[in-house]
């Protein structure tokens, strides 16, 4: 690379989150070439902007950082690979590249990715992000990075312009690592929260004054004072809005199977990480998957015998 190149940015995966990152990067100069199998992706991308390449082979070949933006570990594995479509990106990245992940994937995928990515000669970073796709448009994203000093140094003026808090948490698949702890924590707080909600309506306490109590005592979390899953107290939460997303059950599923996986790795005893893990598998398996994930306490509400009596 001549010291007058502009930086070069492969993005592959231009999905709802990826998209909007993308086009965040073009918006700030950088020289973005994205890629998606998907040509619906590719026409929305393009739409908001992003220079589309011609497969994620030809973007790399060209690029000084590869960013990925995928569904799940086995489509990254497979992206830098090559695996079933052949794209390779660690074979047809020039020596050095900067791979920067930020998709949410198991912690072992994430350092099975950073150690294929160091055999092919490349550097590494886990960035999973948290703030969902609004997070994403308004380039207000928080990155939690797992990798070397150097390399998460140099990733981060370009996490910089996708997001406003960059946070290195440690070695290669901390990031990951902080994703599924903090989701975890999410999770268990939001099904609680939930729950003490339907027991106060069973025991003819107000959705208010429950709210007022909790909300400036112990049982304070962001699952009730922000993300509160009843009407009411916080007009801006997806309750008010027929539980819209926000954060889908869907997604909110997936990240605490991962943790459920994190959990059967390391023999950690998180009963209540696994509990959780499987009421929402649970919940995503029906409408729950595309309703915001505080939608849960409408599934505690009819489990719980004679339904809501608020
Ligand atoms: P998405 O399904 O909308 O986008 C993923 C894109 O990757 C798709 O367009 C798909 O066609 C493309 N793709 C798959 N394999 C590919 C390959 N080999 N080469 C090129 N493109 C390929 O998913 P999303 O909502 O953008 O989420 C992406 C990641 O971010 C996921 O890991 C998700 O868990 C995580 N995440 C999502 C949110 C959210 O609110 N959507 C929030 C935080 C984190």
């Amino acid at each position: 690379m001549s010291e007058t190149r502009a930086t070069v940015v492969a993005f592959i995966g231009l999905g709802h989150m990826g998209a909007p990152m993308a086009a965040n990067l073009v918006r700030a100069g950088v020289d973005v070439r994205g890629v998606d199998l998907s040509a619906e992706a590719v026409e929305h991308a393009r739409a908001l902007g992003v220079p589309i390449a011609e497969s994620g082979a030809a973007a790399v070949a060209e690029a000084d950082v590869a960013i990925t933006m995928l569904p799940v570990g086995r489509h990254v594995l497979a992206a830098y690979t090559g695996g079933e479509t052949g794209v390779g990106l660690l074979a047809a990245a020039r020596p050095g590249t900067l791979f920067i992940e930020c998709s949410t994937i198991a912690v072992d995928d994430a350092r099975r990715a950073h150690e294929l990515a160091l055999a092919a000669g490349h550097r590494n970073v886990d960035a999973p992000v948290s703030g969902g796709v609004m997070g994403a448009e308004a380039a207000t994203l928080a990155f939690m990075v797992g990798g070397d000093d150097a390399d998460v140094a140099e990733a981060r003026p370009l996490l910089d312009l996708m997001g406003r808090r960059v946070v290195h948490c440690g070695g290669p698949g901390l990031g990951q690592a902080a994703k599924v702890c903090n989701n975890m924590i999410l999770g268990v707080s939001m099904i609680a929260v939930s729950e003490a909600f339907v027991l106060g309506e069973k025991l003819g306490l107000s959705h208010e004054a429950l709210f007022e109590v909790a909300a400036n005592a112990s049982g304070q979390c962001w699952a009730l004072t922000t993300n509160c899953p009843v009407p009411g107290p916080v007009p801006g939460s997806p309750a008010n809005n027929e539980y819209r997303p926000g954060f889908a059950g869907a997604l909110m599923a997936k990240d605490l199977d991962l943790a459920a996986q994190a959990i059967a790795a390391t023999g950690v005893h998180a009963e209540a990480g696994i509990l959780a893990a499987e009421i929402y598998r649970r919940f995503a398996a029906g409408e729950g998957a595309m309703m915001d994930f505080s939608g849960i306490i409408t599934e505690i509400r009819e489990r719980s015998d004679g339904g809501a009596a608020a």
